[in-house]
């Protein structure tokens, strides 16, 4: 009997489950709800064509609707799934009706924590997210003079430099002293701060929300401060996990708010996986549970929920956090956690610093790159990095995520062998510098 497997969301985990079907068991029915109208498109690339870095929302369209006709995978668009009965193995959808599964993977992805203030009913708010809406914004953005960010989590940091690069008199506001302030060290961001200066953006950090200000329009917004006169307001509050249709279904959620599940991507109801950023995952170090982490975990996720609710057998480690992005005139990144989780958590550490260059010190367009790295008193064992720069972040972001996982001490990455080429790396690697002062520096205490 033909296998049918039912997928609620069309993001990276809902299509990277569909995907992991298919390649495990091509004969099944794989279909896909999605409340959207697309599914193949990049949300990551909405910044940068709002910042005219891409010229084209075209651009961000990935496969064509037909592509998924072809492999055999069923998208209902626009079609919101309203509950799940995990007795009767039925999912209800709006204007379908009830429709029976084998599997289901759960993967609602997320939504913007509520800024909780008056005013949230006013037009001019941009939640960005959904292609065909940041379409439109994108010609509202032709029209606007002052923007407020709300937030400066990770799409609120593109979203800063996206305005700033736009020509919008742009003003960030934040409660807490500095940007990405949850995932991100000061002294990394430091610089991105300065950049924003540069470009005309005015910071607002220790600076709480109030109340968004207008009469049917925002024209600003009040904060603990002052009232700052705004015709776009964006919301870039953090992430938090859509899971109300699987709470009503009994699936268990942990204390990040994500649903519990286990490294094939179980939940707590037999039949029924989940990925992406409604779920939680342990970080490997730490144990601690994360949510909403990149759209590349949720693809990854997602690849796994797929192919386990196919009978395939796939597991998901858990988590050592490479991550990324251009901020400002800089790019950040990092892997693991910081100074300011370590310190948070409780976990001890020693640092070593290094501020070194990304390629020939004489070579066009050589770019500094700073990196930290955070070890185990004694054994010297990673426990997490932090860089800014102009170049190479990510490749040494990826790189430490797999050091650490893989316990590699600084006594390592101190000796390691590294790339010389005067275009593209320079003779001292900074990873090797930080891990030697990281030594030296553990050596004196
Ligand atoms: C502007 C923007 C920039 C980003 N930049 C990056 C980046 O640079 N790098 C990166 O790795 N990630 C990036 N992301 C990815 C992001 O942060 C998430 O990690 C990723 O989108 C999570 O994917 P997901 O499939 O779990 O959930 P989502 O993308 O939130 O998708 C959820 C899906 O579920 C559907 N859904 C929800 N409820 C229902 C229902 N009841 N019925 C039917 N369908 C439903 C929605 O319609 C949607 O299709 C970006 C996202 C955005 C929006």
């Amino acid at each position: 009997m033909t296998r049918r497997v039912v997928l609620i969301g069309g993001g990276a985990a809902g299509m990277g489950a569909a995907g992991g079907v298919k390649a495990v068991d091509p004969a099944s029915e794989v279909v896909v709800y999605t409340g959207f109208d697309d599914v193949a498109y990049s949300p990551c690339g909405i910044p940068y064509v709002h910042g005219k870095e891409i010229d084209s929302f075209e651009r961000l369209f990935l496969a064509s609707k037909q592509a998924y006709v072809d492999a055999g995978i069923d998208v209902h668009y626009n079609a919101n799934v309203t509950g799940i009965d995990v007795a009767r193995k039925v999912v209800e959808v709006d204007g379908e009706g009830e429709v029976g599964w084998d599997s289901l993977v759960v993967a609602t992805g997320f939504d913007y924590a509520d800024p909780g203030v008056p005013g949230g009913e006013l037009e001019g708010l941009y939640y960005v997210k959904n292609i065909r809406e940041a379409i439109e914004w994108d010609k509202v953005l032709d029209t606007v003079k002052s923007a407020v960010v709300v937030e400066a989590s990770p799409l609120g940091v593109e979203m800063v430099t996206a305005l700033a690069h736009r020509g919008i008199e742009t003003h960030l506001i934040d409660p807490s002293p500095w940007p990405m302030s949850e995932i991100a060290d000061p002294d990394i961001m430091a610089p991105v701060e300065d950049s924003w200066n540069e470009l005309g953006v005015t910071t607002h950090f220790n600076t709480t929300l109030k109340a968004f200000l207008g009469d049917g329009h925002v024209r600003a917004v009040q904060t603990s401060d002052a009232e700052i006169t705004a015709d776009l307001v964006v919301v870039c509050t953090h992430k938090e996990p859509n899971t109300t249709l699987g709470v009503a279904a009994g699936l268990k959620v942990g204390s990040t708010g994500g649903f519990v599940v286990d490294e094939r991507m179980a939940t707590s109801v037999p039949g029924v996986f989940a990925a992406g950023d409604c779920t939680e995952v342990p970080h490997g170090l730490t144990g601690v549970p994360l949510q909403g982490l990149t759209g590349s975990h949720a693809y990854a996720q997602g690849k796994t929920a797929g192919i386990n609710a196919a009978g395939g057998s796939r597991t998901y480690s858990a988590v050592y956090v490479p991550w990324g992005t251009a901020a400002g005139k800089w790019i950040i990144g990092g892997a693991s956690f910081g100074e300011t989780t370590a310190t948070a958590l409780g976990i001890p550490y020693v640092v070593g610093n290094a501020q070194g260059i990304s390629r020939a010190r004489y070579y066009p367009g050589v770019k500094p790159v700073k990196v930290k790295l955070l070890a185990e008193p004694g054994s010297l064992r990673l426990l997490g990095a932090q860089m800014v720069g102009g170049e190479g972040i990510k490749e040494r972001a990826d790189f430490l995520a797999v050091a650490v996982k893989f316990g590699l001490t600084l006594y390592d990455l101190a000796r390691m062998e590294n790339v010389y080429s005067p275009a593209i790396g320079a003779l001292n690697e900074p990873i090797v510098v930080a891990a030697q002062n990281g030594i030296d520096t553990a050596q004196k205490r």
